[in-house]
């Protein structure tokens, strides 16, 4: 069990990526508090799922763009479970359109949610980690983020800014056992990629080296890995899982 006894907080733990990262971290033995928006019944069914595992889950609703929301859901989460070991920043949104096209809006929204709600939750947390004397962050980014993608210019940036500040988490708080790291996830097929038509995804697949699209799993392995001991040497790392898209 790699992370018997652990707490793992997984922002966006609920669906897509998030979830798969939910299992493999329930299977190998960690509590989870998972945070969402809402308080559906689709979240709950998948927090009841997880439960059977016979670990410690619990839903939290916090939207992380709310940077009072965020320190008072840190709050509630370490008085819940009295310590967490691993914070996941998962939650992430797209709002796609040509640069002209974007509105104000779709560029705020995605820098929200994707950078600042990852640098509201590290916050809430680090302190915490500094105190315990350990800690591990793995953020969410994306490949995206590296090479760019026409239509994505408010995406992108919020991704790059992820690697900036995985750096400098990492360069802060590595004295202090606290590990920060990233990972580039390519395609990966969740309702977020889930607008494209068969023959696009098909098309997409062709010209990736391993010639497939990925999926959920091929990103919550990695985060296993960077969440476990096995990774104790690494920080500061952005590690793509792209089916060889960026090659
Ligand atoms: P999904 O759209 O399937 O899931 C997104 C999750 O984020 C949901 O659980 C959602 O919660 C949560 N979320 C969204 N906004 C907020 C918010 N303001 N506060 C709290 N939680 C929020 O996305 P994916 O699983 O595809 O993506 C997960 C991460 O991986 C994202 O950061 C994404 O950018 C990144 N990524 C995805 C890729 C892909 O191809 N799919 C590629 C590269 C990176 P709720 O259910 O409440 O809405």
């Amino acid at each position: 069990m790699m992370l018997e006894g652990k707490v793992a907080v997984i922002s966006g733990g609920t669906r897509g990526i998030g979830n798969a990262i939910a299992w493999k971290f329930a299977e190998q033995g960690a509590n989870l508090a998972l945070i969402a928006t809402r308080d559906s019944e689709r979240n709950k069914k998948a927090v009841k799922e997880l439960s059977e595992t016979g670990r410690d889950v619990r839903l939290y609703i916090c939207d992380v763009k709310d940077p009072e929301q965020v320190v008072s859901v840190a709050e509630e989460i370490l008085a819940d479970f009295g310590t967490v070991d691993v914070l996941v920043n998962n939650a992430g949104i797209t709002r796609d359109n040509l640069l002209p096209s974007l509105s104000v809006m779709d560029i705020d929204d995605v820098i929200d949610v994707n950078l600042k709600g990852t640098i509201y939750l590290t916050r809430a947390f680090v302190r915490s980690f500094v105190k315990q004397r350990h800690g591990n962050i793995v953020n969410i980014s994306s490949v995206v983020g590296l090479m760019g993608n026409k239509g994505q210019a408010n995406y992108a940036a919020s991704k790059a800014g992820i690697i900036g500040f995985t750096k400098t988490v990492a360069k802060e708080y590595g004295r202090r056992n606290i590990r920060c790291n990233a990972i580039a996830p390519g395609y990966i097929q969740t309702e977020m990629t889930a607008a494209l038509k068969e023959d696009q995804t098909n098309e997409i697949a062709k010209q990736l080296p391993l010639g497939r699209l990925g999926q959920p799993e091929d990103v919550a392995d990695l985060a296993l890995f960077l969440a476990g001991d096995s990774s104790r040497y690494i920080t500061g790392e952005v590690i793509k899982v792209d089916g060889g898209m960026y090659v």
